[in-house]
């Protein structure tokens, strides 16, 4: 028995077992039905250096598909601002902290297939865990993917379907995928498994500032899996009276594809229908019109104080070839954030929002979450 799934909406539960992927009432995404146990600091030295350091607060244990993921270094970029170098990892992204829970999960269901759908990382991570597991897997992904990630995925022996249309055409089609019998749907979107991963993120900043939190975190935010995986770190350590002093989430989309913004900035805690649509941008990781888990997304970055900012493309293009020239080659969705703190730091005195304001002069921390080999270096038409 793994721990099941609880709808945030209304409370309905399910178990892990029954390969429900959403809510059968209200189609929400689901929460795991779980609660985390405290984790003892002065243990972790002896731990692995991997993501399962963290046992007491994790969903599972004594993984059995592990590749080593996590545990991954920081370095400073200025006296003020550190990266993450979460494209350090199995697959060269962060996505793999979720994908290595998530398929751990799947592994004790033993399901007849899993299949998942992404516009890139998610899906060469899945791919990669499932190969690991001795899965049957299955990756959708829109024709707009970078030839480098099919490959990757294509390598790891899964199936590739490439689908003609945004990224919400391929989440439709992969879901239609997910209601056929004996289907595990790997969604990072959907199951909560994934944000128990990702929430690994946290806890290594935390032992990494010695047992506290950076003022302000910046994340890249797009169907949300960091940001809420960051949340829930927050919350369980603030539980376990781990932390004091919540750090407040400061959230990076581009200018094109913002609907997460724009709700933040108008007050909204879901998105109306029909309220954003896909475009094209070089950040192809968070190019999400219509996140499934925007509730959730927006009350996170309220909660904490947090705000949630927007960059151009040139903007990313440019901070993506600052980081390589200094010896950080990622790719460009993973300049979003650092692309953020060089806007905030130029930034006119008309410029009064609070975003702006908390990563010009505040203590950040920004991920590098894909490895620049991904996708190579963007460039943008002006
Ligand atoms: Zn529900």
């Amino acid at each position: 028995m793994i721990a099941g799934y609880r709808c945030p909406r209304d409370g309905r539960t399910s178990p892990a077992a029954d390969l429900n992927w959403h809510c059968p009432d209200c189609g929400s995404p689901w929460d795991l039905d779980h609660s985390a146990g405290r984790v003892d600091q002065d243990q972790l030295a002896s731990r692995p250096a991997s993501l399962w350091r963290y046992a007491e607060a994790l969903p599972l244990n004594d993984p059995s598909i592990s590749l080593g993921e996590g545990f991954t270094p920081m370095v400073a970029l200025d006296e003020r601002v550190s990266a993450k170098l979460d494209f350090l990892m199995p697959t060269l992204s962060f996505k793999d902290r979720g994908a290595a829970m998530l398929i751990e999960a799947a592994n004790r269901l033993r399901p007849e297939r899993v299949i998942a759908d992404s516009s890139g990382n998610a899906g060469t991570a899945v791919a990669a865990y499932a190969a690991r597991a001795g899965l049957s897997c299955t990756i959708y992904v829109p024709a707009t993917t970078s030839a480098k990630k099919i490959e990757q995925v294509r390598a790891h022996g899964a199936e590739v379907m490439i689908i003609d249309g945004d990224r919400e055409t391929t989440a439709r089609a992969a879901q239609w995928g997910a209601d056929q019998p004996g289907t595990f749907y790997a969604s990072h979107v959907y199951n909560p498994y994934f944000l128990h991963g990702t929430k690994t993120y946290g806890y290594e900043l935390w032992e990494s500032y010695g047992g506290r939190l950076p003022e302000v975190i910046a994340l890249p935010v797009g169907n949300g899996t960091l940001v809420l995986g960051v949340a829930l770190a927050i919350e369980e350590l603030v539980d376990h009276g781990l932390l004091d002093r919540r750090p407040r989430l400061v959230a990076v989309q581009t200018e094109v594809v913002a609907p997460l913004a724009r709700a933040h900035r108008e007050g909204l805690i879901e998105l109306p229908a029909g309220y954003a649509t896909s475009a094209e941008t070089i950040a192809e990781g968070i190019a999400i019109a219509d996140p499934a888990r925007a509730p959730q997304i927006l009350a996170a970055i309220e909660r904490s104080g947090g705000d949630i900012v927007t960059v151009a493309d040139a903007e990313v293009a440019a901070a993506q070839q600052d980081l390589a020239a200094r010896g950080l080659y990622v790719e460009a969705t993973a300049g979003a954030c650092w692309a953020a703190v060089r806007h905030a730091e130029r930034a006119e005195t008309d410029e009064d929002q609070l975003g702006w304001q908390l990563l010009a002069d505040q203590e950040v921390v920004v991920p590098l979450c894909g490895a620049g080999l991904k996708s190579g270096l963007a460039s943008v038409q002006t």
